[in-house]
């Protein structure tokens, strides 16, 4: 467990098909900290009537990229004090670029991150995970060419049929990690020189990956 007597401020990087997102929100939970997309922090500033939060939501709502300045202002006045980031958090999604996480620093100041994770798995897990994925049009319940339902790709909950989504193909999902490669990898650099990187390996059942992380995040805090 640790005795973590702070929250953590971590951010998680990793490919689609990583399970990324299913960590970073236990690790939110165990470790009593906010685990909120962007888009979340973009609703929810919204709904505070704060100036930022309320430019972000005019963008999305207009279905724009809300531009970076305005991500940064909202991410700002969410780690103010008594903010949703205040107290701890685990990006996911965020930073995307190098030039956020140079601005990322600027804005969390004399309080820094604690680690970045890299969450590290091989992209032929990735691409069996997705590209063997099969949905249920209808309910969209997930199946995978290796656990299919069992009646002729009629859904086992619904009836309704089950297919591949066309983004989940085998070359629409190398498009996705080329591109991600080509995003991230400089992120990773610029924390790497800071010295904030521990690659976890995310091969392995859920709980395992779990246990993993918690373990690097303890040994960080109590350094
Ligand atoms: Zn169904």
């Amino acid at each position: 467990m640790g005795n973590c007597s702070k929250p953590p401020r971590v951010v998680l990087l990793g490919k689609q098909g990583a399970g990324k997102g299913t960590q970073a929100a236990r690790l939110a939970d165990h470790y009593g900290t906010v685990h909120l997309s962007t888009g979340d922090l973009f609703r929810a500033q919204a709904a505070q009537g704060t100036a930022f939060g309320l430019e972000a939501k005019r963008y999305m709502d207009s279905g724009d990229l809300v531009p970076d300045e305005i991500v940064m202002g909202v991410i700002e006045e969410c780690l103010a004090p008594g903010g949703p980031l205040d107290d701890g958090f685990v990006l996911d999604g965020f930073p995307r670029t190098v030039p956020q996480a140079i601005d990322l620093d600027r804005v969390l100041g004399a309080r820094p991150l604690d680690l970045v994770i890299d969450l590290e798995v091989p992209k032929e897990i990735v691409l069996d995970r997705i590209a063997g994925r099969r949905v249920c049009e209808n309910c969209q319940t997930v199946y995978h060419v290796n656990m299919p339902p069992s009646h002729n790709w009629t859904c086992d909950k619904c009836g309704g049929n089950v297919r591949q989504r066309d983004d989940d193909t085998e070359e629409a999902v190398e498009r996705r990690l080329e591109l991600y490669e080509r995003e991230t990898v400089p992120i990773i650099d610029y924390y790497r020189e800071q010295g904030l990187v521990i690659m976890v390996d995310g091969f392995g059942n859920g709980d395992e990956v779990f246990e993993r992380l918690v373990k690097v995040i303890d040994d960080r805090m109590q350094a």
